[in-house]
């Protein structure tokens, strides 16, 4: 068995979609407005699609009218990490999942209160998986 931090290139393209790994493995951007979760209104947990971790909660999702699903914060603090990406002329700060280091979006300090943080995520990069009640 291997760990999910510690699989190679080829089993990532193995295991994902060809958009997955695109934005996942090599810090690709899905087009706004593609995402099916961009509509996706119910309450539950935004998981990693690569790794199966819990990312996001609906508790803090909202419309920032980007085209991408957007959150004012993380789950928990330490399950997403960030870098400076310095590309395509810009300094963003970029968001990675912090168990599989997978390309998930980047943040931007003009989210709404209580952080004013936005954490612009790429849809096929998430797997949602909705409350069951019970
Ligand atoms: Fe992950």
């Amino acid at each position: 068995m291997t760990d999910n931090a510690e699989k190679q290139d080829s089993d990532w393209k193995k295991a994902l979609s060809p958009e997955q790994y695109r934005v996942l493995r090599q810090h690709g951007t899905e087009p706004a407005g593609s995402s099916p979760l961009n509509r996706e209104k119910r309450a539950g947990i935004y998981h990693c699609a690569g790794c199966g971790a819990e990312l996001f909660d609906s508790s803090t999702k909202y419309e920032s009218g980007s085209g991408w699903p957007s959150f004012y914060a993380p789950r928990a603090e330490d399950a997403v990490a960030t870098s400076t990406d310095r590309t395509l002329g810009m300094t963003r700060i970029e968001v990675h999942c912090a168990k599989c280091g997978g390309h998930l979006g980047h943040v931007f300090p003009d989210g709404p209160e209580p952080t004013g943080q936005r954490f612009c995520m790429n849809g096929t990069a998430l797997a949602f998986e909705p409350k069951t009640s019970g």
